[in-house]
């Protein structure tokens, strides 16, 4: 996932979410986005040094470490914004996520954003049944006193 800056000829600012970067291009080249504030098609990436989450591949996956490893202060902001977007998006199931997950994929249950956490064994299982999912780190939350 990736999230870039985009600005309109009108000047407003906006922000899009792409699977990757060719998604974003073959979006821009096609005419599909479009202004939220004025409708035009005539929209531009603003440069920024690092706007990916995860640049490079089409992939969903975030490998483990990546978030740390580069100390890098603007990967942490923009990794805090995908955390802000999914907790307010995504419908927490806890420990049920391959359970959950599985019964989606089966058309079992509505598709529908979801998250929660995995152990490896069944990361394992949703690998094989070539499901995607994107494995951010969160927060640990604090433990409130009473
Ligand atoms: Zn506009």
């Amino acid at each position: 996932m990736i999230v870039f800056d985009l600005a309109c000829v009108c000047g407003y600012q906006f922000e899009g979410w792409f699977q990757c970067r060719e998604e974003f291009e073959a979006q821009s080249k096609s005419q599909m986005l479009l202004c939220p504030e004025c409708g035009s098609d005539n929209i531009h990436k603003i440069l920024s040094p690092v706007a990916a989450v995860r640049s490079g591949a089409c992939v969903s996956e975030v490998p483990d470490g990546a978030a740390g490893s580069a100390g890098n202060e603007r990967i942490a902001s923009t990794l805090a914004r995908l955390q802000d977007y999914v907790v307010k998006n995504f419908e927490d199931v806890g420990t049920k996520l391959a359970e959950e997950t599985l019964k989606m994929h089966y058309g079992v249950e509505k598709a529908r954003n979801i998250r929660g956490v995995a152990t490896e064994d069944e990361e394992k299982v949703l690998k094989s049944e070539g499901i995607k999912f994107l494995k951010i780190p969160m927060p640990v939350k604090e433990e409130e006193p009473n």
